[in-house]
């Protein structure tokens, strides 16, 4: 099956299920919502959003530099930096930690690039047991789903598929629909997981190049137990979330914790320095970032594609776009939908897999609007679409060219001849007014959700003439 036929299907899943649509609809809403009420001053917004573009720009134009100063102040601090250039590497550096230390079973907090890596899948293939450890991360790993949206990893279920979840995974606890009840049973189970981990696993929002900090934000209280709890916490994160300075990270955090979900602070907000030092009373005895490229090098070396990499994973993009709020997450396949998923995953995972998502877009533009740091993400989108019809495969994504047909190239090639020849044009606009009748209503799938534009019965020049224009 080609990569349109299995997205197609996949939306259509989405779009034959009026339960999984309303979860979007309301959701999306609520986070719309929120996210407005957050920003009340719209000059400020806009101040803000410029100021997070700069600094995201500022680190990325010298993210070589940075990442270097970054790996010599952590390993200054006592943590291990290992650098993976694929997920094979970087889940072979995960494991073989893992092996060092006897360890066996791994507590999780929320990390997207765990998802890219699927390193759940690969840990528990050599015999490790992975506990995702965020609520929605917990519900979709029982269920063993995929996230739906990266910082509501659940918001696909509705409480009553929670509950039913719940009750068929742990039967000794009793049926509830009540959030409250349901938060405090996934407590319980999870506290003495979080004892019995040998291993914590983070991401990283922002990495600090000046200090050597990692900082993770965070609601549930989760991501500071997998740091501090078990005696050996492993952190993973994409190269490019490096940032310059300390002073950085304030207008960054308000743009994320705003735009992701209203709130001015997050809960938790975690900075991690060091392992514990001689006389600490807690925290893990190793710390080690894993630093993955994945292809950003590759997507770095693009003038335009490179803007990509300024995300803060925040999900406004999401909740702002008319497709995804539509077919949510699942129906786009690779770990993060919507706008930026469309742009970045392609990227990675190469067009001829998921270049189609570059059409997953009406180009109405609310998702570049909504970014806080101001990725011009219709463009890119653009950009990509143009990749995949592209006639020479060089450049630098993967798989150019992946998506051209030899049909619509020869229909182009003749749309075009007879654009340039106007004896053929005039010939041509002729004949199909006179027969404006004979054609079909319904010229292939296009016209099965549209209505087939009707041919005027006379052409413009004629129309011209009529009216007596001399050089119409
Ligand atoms: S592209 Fe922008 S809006 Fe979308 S997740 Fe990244 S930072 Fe947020």
């Amino acid at each position: 099956m080609t990569q349109k036929a299995e997205f197609d299907q996949r939306v259509k899943q989405a779009l034959d299920n009026p339960q999984l649509r309303r979860n979007f609809r309301v959701t999306m809403d609520g986070l719309m919502e929120k996210r407005d009420k957050a920003f009340p001053d719209k000059a400020f917004l806009e101040e803000l959003r410029t100021i997070g573009a700069n600094i995201r720009a500022n680190a990325l134009a010298r993210q070589p530099e940075l990442l270097e100063q970054l790996e010599a102040n952590c390993t200054r601090n006592g943590i291990q930096v290992h650098w993976a250039e694929t997920i094979e590497q970087a889940n072979r550096i995960v494991l073989d930690i893992m092996e060092r230390h006897h360890a066996t079973r791994m507590i999780k907090g929320k990390s997207m690039v765990s998802e890219e890596m699927q390193m759940n899948h690969f840990l528990e293939a050599k015999g490790k047991s992975c506990v995702e450890s965020d609520l929605g991360e917990y519900i979709i790993q029982l269920d063993n789903e995929a996230p739906s949206h990266i910082i509501a990893p659940a918001i696909h279920k509705s409480k009553q598929e929670v509950a039913r979840l719940f009750k068929a995974k742990h039967p000794d606890i009793p049926y509830s629909e009540d959030i409250d009840t349901l938060t405090r049973s996934a407590r319980q189970i999870l506290r003495r997981k979080f004892h019995d981990a040998e291993i914590g696993l983070s991401g990283v929002n922002f990495a600090v190049a000046e200090t050597g900090t990692l900082c993770l934000v965070e609601n549930e209280g989760n991501g500071r137990l997998c740091t501090t709890v078990p005696p050996v916490h492993i952190a993973v994160t994409g190269i490019e979330k490096v940032v310059e300075k300390l002073a950085d990270v304030p207008p960054l955090l308000k743009l994320l914790t705003r735009s992701a979900t209203g709130q001015h602070i997050t809960t938790y907000f975690n900075m991690i320095s060091s392992p514990r030092k001689p006389g600490e009373r807690d925290g893990p005895k190793e710390v080690h970032l894993v630093l993955l490229d994945n292809q950003r090098s590759r997507i770095y070396g693009d003038s335009e594609l490179f803007d990509s990499l300024r995300c803060i994973r925040c999900g406004a993009c999401m909740n702002h776009c008319p497709v995804y709020t539509r077919i949510g997450g699942h129906a786009y396949g690779p770990p993060i939908p919507g706008p930026i998923g469309s742009v970045i995953e392609p990227q990675k995972f190469g067009l001829e897999n998921f270049g189609v998502l570059a059409t997953a877009s009406t180009l109405c533009g609310a998702c570049g609007e909504a970014c806080p740091v101001r990725i011009p993400l219709p463009k890119l989108l653009h950009r990509l679409r143009y990749e995949q019809v592209r006639e020479d495969r060089t450049g630098a994504t993967i798989g150019q060219g992946s998506q051209r047909s030899g049909k619509e190239a020869l229909i182009w090639k003749l749309w075009s001849w007879i654009h340039a020849t106007p004896l053929v044009y005039r010939s041509a606009t002729r004949l199909a007014s006179l027969f404006r009748n004979r054609i079909p209503n319904r010229i292939g799938p296009w016209s099965q959700v549209r209505t087939t534009p009707r041919i005027a019965p006379k052409s413009l020049h004629q129309l011209a003439r009529e009216e007596g224009f001399k050089h119409e």
